[in-house]
């Protein structure tokens, strides 16, 4: 039978803004030793905000233009912060076959033409030669029929959470804190540096994520959790493997949400900490 204080626990974590959608994960969090945490929309704020718009073809209107239509679709941060500096009304009719391709970018027909946006790593998939760019900040790269056309540079924010998350978690005696990413090695290193973060695992493909993961979880030790935080559609399996899926729910996807054991109401990673010392104090009335 569950303990009477477990159900204070509960309501102690709600009260400070965690869902747990069950007594059994207070004992998990109360024991976990590895935190591993998304990037985007986790860590960082998620809306990015264009810095430069480079093309040597298009005027830079129209290289945004062809960026908003090709990303019309998407719900990734990355085309709502395109969209958003494009600004304009889009005529959907000229949109056709889109394609979202996890980890990379899209694909769509727009106005007839192929239009591709993404990293690299999309780029080097669909052998197109792209402009070598300096690193700072997200670099989405365009091409429209099989050319080159630009790049658009955009740059997130880290949460002014985070550092104190991180601090905090430690305080709460987690072994490591370790960070996984789609991102650029350049961009993820520069976030792991500044939060003090014990690792980072950078261009990494959705998959790549669930594997690092199911990696981690061979090497920790028996009795010690691991805890996933992460926010967006692509993480959804990643929170499912687990030992204990955090989803950020401030801003995130239904799909994380749902997969998750124990959902943060807002934006703030430095929750994770607080409803492990509940879990921690919780199980010690308990026993
Ligand atoms: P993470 O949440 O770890 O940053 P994602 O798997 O969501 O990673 O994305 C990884 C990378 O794939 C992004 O940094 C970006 O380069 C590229 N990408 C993903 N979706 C899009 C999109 N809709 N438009 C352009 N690039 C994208
Ligand atoms: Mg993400």
């Amino acid at each position: 039978s569950v303990p009477l204080s477990f159900f204070g626990g509960i309501g102690g974590a709600s009260k400070s803004g965690v869902l747990v959608k069950g007594s059994n994960y207070l004992e998990a969090l109360a024991n976990t030793e590895l935190v591993v945490v998304d990037k985007t929309g986790t860590l960082t704020k998620g809306s990015f905000a264009v810095s430069e718009v480079y093309s040597d073809q298009f005027s830079q209107e129209e290289l945004l233009k062809w960026a908003t239509y090709a990303e019309d679709y998407s719900s990734h941060p990355i085309a709502t912060s395109i969209k958003k500096a494009y600004g304009k009304t889009i005529h959907t009719a000229k949109i056709k076959d889109v394609e979202e391709i996890a980890g990379h970018g899209v694909k769509a027909v727009v106005e007839g033409k192929e239009v591709l946006a993404g990293n690299a790593k999309l780029m080097n998939l669909k052998h197109i030669a792209y402009k070598d760019t300096a690193s700072v900040g997200t670099v989405v790269h365009l091409a429209v029929d099989g050319k080159y056309a630009g790049y658009i540079r955009i740059e997130d924010e880290i949460k002014q959470d985070s550092r104190q998350a991180i601090i905090a978690l430690k305080e709460a005696g987690i072994k490591q804190t370790i960070m996984l990413t789609g991102d650029s090695d350049a961009v993820g290193r520069k976030v792991a540096a500044a939060l003090n973060l014990d690792k980072a695992y950078t261009e990494l493909l959705p998959a790549d994520k669930v594997e690092r993961v199911e990696e981690l979880m061979q090497k920790k030790s028996e009795k010690g959790m691991l805890a996933f935080v992460g926010d967006g559609i692509n993480d959804a399996p990643v929170l499912a493997r687990a030992d204990i899926g955090i989803a950020m729910g401030g801003l995130g996807s239904d799909a994380a949400i749902e997969a998750a054991d124990v959902v943060i109401m807002t934006d703030e990673p430095s929750k994770i900490a607080t409803v492990m010392k509940i879990s921690k104090k919780t199980l010690r009335i308990a026993r």
